[in-house]
């Protein structure tokens, strides 16, 4: 019998938005990006000529509705992804997973780390609300870090690094925001899916958020626990030299700008990155 899944037991609605809200850029011909209020997903196909997709992330809580219209309004009437992947399990990343998985009976795939999250046995970190930053680093001690329960409907990535049905891709251990986070990487136009690796807007501030001003910065700081392998993944991203990116926060950025921020990123990590002051800043910043 199959196993009943679950929302945390800490999910609510948040009260965020963003002016990016609603917005679906179509990033490159196969590759489309949706902001659902304060946080993207995006939909993958793997040629031109086909109507087979998949859907990266799956919104806050409450948002399967509209992930749902949004997926009808861009490939017809019915259509359904072939598979959902999660750059990890944060609540705001998988918020409309479970409706999703209902209505759609497809499968789910994360990093085998990060499947602790994902079936209901372990919590996330607490957020942090004391990292410096402003309105959504304090509003962050309301954000849910209970896991969900996916049951067996969540499994591992192909652990060869390959993306089940999109041939081109290839998943990349990124972690530090969260241990099993991943990103998504495809080497022909080097497209890259980041997840929280970075982040294209500074997360922690409301009014930043509200207007989605355009600026590199690293994973959202009061949900980021391990500074040292954030750090790490940062320079892993730089050196795969994207050239294009949708991030799990922020508009999607290409060309000179996104690789002059990463650059830029990697060399002031600290600076642009790390909390100067909070419980999981400590580690890295007495090692520096
Ligand atoms: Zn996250
Ligand atoms: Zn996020």
């Amino acid at each position: 019998m199959e196993k009943e899944m679950h929302l945390g037991g800490d999910y609510k609605i948040i009260p965020a938005t963003s002016l990016a809200d609603g917005l679906s850029v179509q990033v490159l011909p196969d590759i489309y990006c949706k902001t659902i209020q304060i946080v993207n997903i995006a939909f993958i196909s793997d040629s031109q000529n086909t109507k087979e997709f998949v859907l990266v992330d799956a919104g806050m809580p409450g948002s399967a509705k509209e992930i749902i219209a949004a997926v009808q309004e861009t490939f017809g009437e019915g259509a359904r992804p072939q598979a959902i992947f999660l750059t990890h399990g944060h609540f705001d990343h998988v918020g409309a997973i479970l409706d999703l998985i209902t209505h759609w009976q497809v499968p789910v795939y994360a990093h085998n780390e990060e499947l602790p999250f994902l079936q209901g046995n372990k919590s996330y970190p607490e957020p942090d609300p004391s990292v410096e930053g402003g309105m959504i680093a304090k509003l962050s001690g309301m954000f849910p870090n209970e896991p969900v329960d996916l049951g067996n409907h969540v499994q591992q990535l192909p652990l060869d690094g390959t993306v089940p049905f999109l041939k081109e891709w290839k998943w990349h251990h990124t972690p530090g925001h969260t241990p099993g986070h991943v990103s998504f990487f495809r080497e022909r136009d080097r497209a890259l899916i980041a997840g929280d690796a970075f982040v294209t807007v500074k997360q922690e501030y409301l009014y930043k958020v509200l207007i989605q001003e355009q600026e590199i910065s690293g994973p959202p700081r009061y949900f980021t626990p391990d500074w040292l392998q954030a750090e790490a993944s940062v320079q892993k991203i730089n050196q795969l030299h994207p050239a294009v990116a949708v991030t799990g926060h922020g508009l999607p950025m290409a060309g000179d700008q996104l690789k002059e921020g990463l650059i830029s990123l990697v060399e002031n990590f600290q600076e642009i990155a790390v909390p100067d002051k909070g419980k999981y800043a400590d580690a890295y910043n007495q090692k520096m």
